[in-house]
């Protein structure tokens, strides 16, 4: 393995993977472990780590293929709808430091969708601090 990167060596054809698409930029094949039936990750083939080190460029390429790939996965598992999850950083649950999005299939009327608490919201507390962060 060149660098220690598990997506890195099924890219490069060194670990196998249950493939969905290939391009020249981009691959994606079934997790593993998944959340549902066709739980797929669409990498690049070049390795970024998250969302911040990525390029713009292949951002945007990346971005438009997970639609195709969404939309494929709709018309043919199928599935209802989906959700795109794109984890950063251990924090946020990131456990493959090579970017990402997971396309879950979901069916049905999901009840919450994914798994966060939401809380009930402070007004005031909003109000400052998107004060605070509000970008110039
Ligand atoms: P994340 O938590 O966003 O880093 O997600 C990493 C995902 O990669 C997890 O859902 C794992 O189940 C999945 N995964 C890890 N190794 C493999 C593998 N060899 N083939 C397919 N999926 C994998
Ligand atoms: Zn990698």
């Amino acid at each position: 393995m060149k660098n220690d990167c598990i997506f890195c060596a099924i890219a490069d054809g060194e670990i196998p993977c249950f493939k969905v698409y290939e391009d020249d930029a981009v691959l994606a094949y079934l997790d593993i472990n998944p959340f549902a039936e066709g739980h797929t990750l669409v990498i690049p083939k070049a390795h970024f780590t998250g969302l911040l080190d990525a390029p713009d460029e292949i951002l945007a390429g990346l971005l438009a293929r997970v639609k195709r790939i969404a939309a494929h996965l709709k018309a043919t598992l199928p599935c209802d709808g989906f959700n795109i999850l794109q984890n950063n950083g251990a924090a946020a649950g990131q456990t493959v430091p090579h970017i990402h999005f997971h396309i879950v299939p979901r069916r049905g009327n999901a009840e919450g969708g994914i798994a966060f608490a939401s809380t009930k919201g402070d007004m005031d507390a909003l109000a400052k601090l998107a004060e605070r962060i509000r970008m110039a």
